[in-house]
């Protein structure tokens, strides 16, 4: 049993995360926020695998997206967060407090905001979980140095794909977007995809379904094979296997404790309210429409004054209205 009873836990330490952290943190609740481990021990969420961001508010030069999440933990912290560098494995949100486990320790917490985001989306071929690390990736900013003058393909019609691809030109010699419909049912945006277009290493191949990544025996990525609108198959010779097809809620933890879409989204309502009175739910972990840093800063800003309005109407918590809401 956990000994201290935390009034705000939150989850996730991407932009939602650490906003609600600075509300919450500026209103005297002392927030405990989890950053989560993940893949190579960088918490910071999806901004953490992002090159420049252009279109943060107050950055007009630009900032790279791990630079903007430093300063936003280092926000955080200035008004007295307290960081764990663990994954929230259980939770368990029938009882109150609310409990939680993280790297064997239990926690407990008066509220909860759940801000754990989404990762990117795999093709789900056997060959492609096989030669992943080994010339297949999610991520052009953590692996395209590996590309230097080597043909590369991108999967996927979106502006991740294209961000993706424009990335890769700074190493790869020749980058073939191979995307699964038609040009016009592209669903990147007519920037993105102008600038790809204008880059003469960049082609695309439309209609274009990836059945198989070539060659787990190998042990390294030697081509894909593809199939075309009229049902023939052609085997394309590439080095590597960009994947950029979208992103999938990280929910699982939550599944049976408050309510989800089918979909694997969060649910909220009326704000940021979950199905469970006291926990909330900020970003891209519920938000399929806009997902975008800025957007989900916001989605923490507001969780964070739900939050601070839940537990001084309900738990009796005395805070110091940083978040202005008293
Ligand atoms: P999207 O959902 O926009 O695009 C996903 C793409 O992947 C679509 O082309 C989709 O094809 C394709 N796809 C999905 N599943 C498969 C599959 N199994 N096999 C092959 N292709 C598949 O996701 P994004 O991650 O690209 O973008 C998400 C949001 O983030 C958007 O709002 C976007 O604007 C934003 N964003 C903005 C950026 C920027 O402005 N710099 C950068 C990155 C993202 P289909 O169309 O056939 O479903």
């Amino acid at each position: 049993m956990a000994e201290i009873i935390h009034n705000l836990i939150i989850i996730g330490s991407g932009p939602a995360g650490y906003t609600a952290a600075i509300y919450a943190a500026r209103a005297d609740l002392k927030p405990l926020l989890f950053t989560g481990l993940h893949i190579g021990g960088a918490p910071g969420g999806q901004l953490m695998l992002t090159s420049e961001i252009e279109n943060f508010p107050g950055f007009p030069e630009g900032i790279q997206g791990p630079e903007l999440m430093d300063k936003m933990r280092a926000q955080a912290v200035r008004f007295g967060t307290e960081l764990v560098t663990e994954d929230v494995t259980t939770v368990d949100f029938s009882v109150r407090p609310f409990g939680l486990t993280a790297g064997k320790k239990e926690y407990q917490a008066k509220s909860v905001i759940i801000a754990t985001g989404a990762s990117a989306k795999w093709l789900g071929l056997d060959s492609e979980k096989k030669l992943q690390g080994r010339g297949v990736s999610a991520c052009a900013t953590c692996d395209g140095a590996f590309f230097r003058d080597k043909k590369v393909v991108v999967v996927g019609g979106g502006d991740s794909a294209m961000e993706e691809a424009l990335f890769l030109t700074k190493f790869a010699s020749e980058i073939l977007v191979l995307v699964r419909g038609s040009r016009q049912g592209m669903k990147a945006s007519k920037i993105m995809l102008q600038r790809a277009t204008k880059q003469k290493k960049i082609s695309f191949k439309f209609d274009a379904e990836v059945l198989d990544v070539h060659d787990p025996d190998l042990g390294k990525v030697t081509a894909v094979t593809v199939k075309n609108a009229d049902g023939s198959t052609e085997k394309i010779k590439t080095d590597g296997v960009f994947v950029a097809i979208g992103h999938r809620p990280n929910t699982t933890v939550f599944a049976g404790q408050v309510a989800l879409e089918q979909s694997g989204y969060l649910k909220i309502h009326d704000g940021t309210k979950t199905s469970v009175e006291g926990v909330f739910g900020a970003g891209d972990v519920h938000d399929i429409a806009y997902r975008q840093a800025v957007t989900a800063a916001g989605y923490g800003c507001r969780a964070a004054l739900d939050a601070e309005r839940y537990l001084v109407e309900n738990e009796g918590v005395e805070t110091v209205g940083g978040s202005g809401w008293f």
